[in-house]
């Protein structure tokens, strides 16, 4: 299918970059000991599984604990099923199941998965079933500042706006941090994730960003950025806040709306 991954280099340890089926999904490897951020969606499985057998030559099982920076299809879809194969925990920020809860979560829940397969038909990829769980029951709970379970070097910042319980995942010492869907790109430009549902949080998210002491940043959708400027990138991020949607994407935005942490935020 020619997909290609990358592996990047850092002194602590590396970083794979695997590409799913919509998205980026990343095995931070130390040798001993490997985590994923992201199970990708449900249909990356078979990738990780593919990629930690025949590049990596070891069981998906050494991997020690999944953190999922949220709960949408291509980052959280895989999930449940890597946990009842192989064991490996979920950690993931304590309130995500209250995303897709209820009604209008049930609802949403189908849309996005809508969604995610519309992105595939765009990007030529094959149709493939990625319907999940809407729920994670994570094994771990985290809160904003935590350090990751195992791996204690990484930190987790809690950055709302696209959704309500996203994180971001750091690591002060080589100064990586990733970041999901906060920075998407479309046609070479930085962009915002398709939707900000709650921008005033989105601000107060890449404010924060701005202080973090970080040169490299690894995406969901679009590559790496190295030697960044956070003030510049995050700032340049939050001014695009306000501005006019586009029509498409303001259609996207009406269909985004049933989540039940989105109607209890309304006015
Ligand atoms: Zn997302």
């Amino acid at each position: 299918m020619g997909f290609i991954n990358n592996i990047y280099d850092f002194n602590d340890f590396k970083v794979h970059e695997l590409k799913g089926y919509i998205q980026n999904t990343h095995i931070i490897d130390y040798n001993e000991e490997l985590f994923l951020i992201d199970s990708g969606c449900i249909n990356d499985v078979k990738r990780i599984e593919k990629y930690c057998n025949e590049i990596l030559d070891r069981p998906v099982s050494d991997i020690k604990i999944m953190v999922l920076t949220h709960m949408h299809p291509d980052h959280a879809g895989g999930a449940n099923k890597l946990r009842a194969q192989y064991n490996i925990p979920i950690a993931a920020f304590k309130e995500i199941d209250e995303w897709y809860k209820g009604l209008g979560g049930i609802i949403q829940h189908k849309i996005d998965c809508y969604l995610a397969t519309s992105v595939a038909h765009k990007s030529n990829r094959k149709l493939e079933h990625i319907l999940y769980s809407r729920k994670v029951k994570p094994d771990y709970l985290l809160v904003d500042n935590d350090k990751l379970p195992f791996f204690p070097e990484w930190q987790v910042l809690h950055v709302p706006g696209h959704t309500m319980h996203d994180l971001a995942i750091y690591n002060q010492k080589e100064k990586v941090v990733f970041i999901a869907d906060l920075i998407c790109e479309v046609k070479g430009r930085h962009c915002l994730p398709v939707p900000v549902l709650f921008p005033d949080k989105m601000a107060d998210s890449f404010n924060r960003l701005t202080n973090i002491d970080a040169k490299t940043i690894f995406r969901s959708h679009g590559g790496i950025l190295e030697a960044v400027n956070p003030k510049h990138i995050f700032n340049h991020m939050e001014n695009l806040i306000y501005q006019p949607l586009n029509p498409m994407i303001e259609k996207a935005y009406r269909i985004s709306k049933f989540p039940p942490a989105v109607r209890h935020n309304a006015k």
